[in-house]
């Protein structure tokens, strides 16, 4: 999934448990692995960030997803109630921070983040290697879709 819409997820989560930042940051964390359970097309990039065959392509679509997040983020520092901001922050640490995991893995192979890299991708390629994943632009149609969803209930 999108790095924005896991920070979504956890700026609702968060939202929902204004008094609790620290459920919200380990209850976003676990979201984060059933969410990315649900095939989004980005399968073929990363074999092909993983190869080198699509390594511009990946890097290119991670950096725009990057910027929406951060985008998003800055959104909320400055819209969301004070009492809720700790739970907020916490749950769009806690949904990201697989993903800043795994990436720290891919592009410096910590090798105290193998085992974490491949628990990760368990969960990503669980349905996918069952059924295939979506193509690419289809499965950024649907997280466009259900970010834009999502935005509607935090913002
Ligand atoms: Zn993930």
């Amino acid at each position: 999934m999108f790095v924005a819409t896991h920070a979504a997820i956890g700026a609702l989560i968060g939202e929902a448990l204004p008094t609790h930042p620290v459920v919200a940051f380990v209850l976003a964390f676990i979201v984060h692995f059933f969410t990315d359970m649900i095939p989004h097309g980005d399968t073929h990039l990363y074999r092909g960030f993983a190869d080198g065959t699509k390594m511009k392509k990946a890097i290119l679509i991670q950096s725009v997803d990057s910027v929406v997040a951060l985008a998003f983020i800055i959104y909320l520092f400055t819209r969301v109630v004070v009492h809720q901001r700790i739970a907020v922050v916490m749950g769009v640490v806690g949904g990201v921070l697989p993903d800043a995991l795994a990436a720290s893995y891919e592009l410096f192979h910590f090798k105290w983040l193998k085992g974490f890299h491949k628990f990760h991708l368990t969960f990503h390629n669980f349905i996918n290697k069952r059924t295939g994943d979506l193509p690419l632009i289809g499965g950024m149609i649907m997280e466009v879709g259900i970010l834009t969803t999502l935005l509607f209930f935090v913002i």
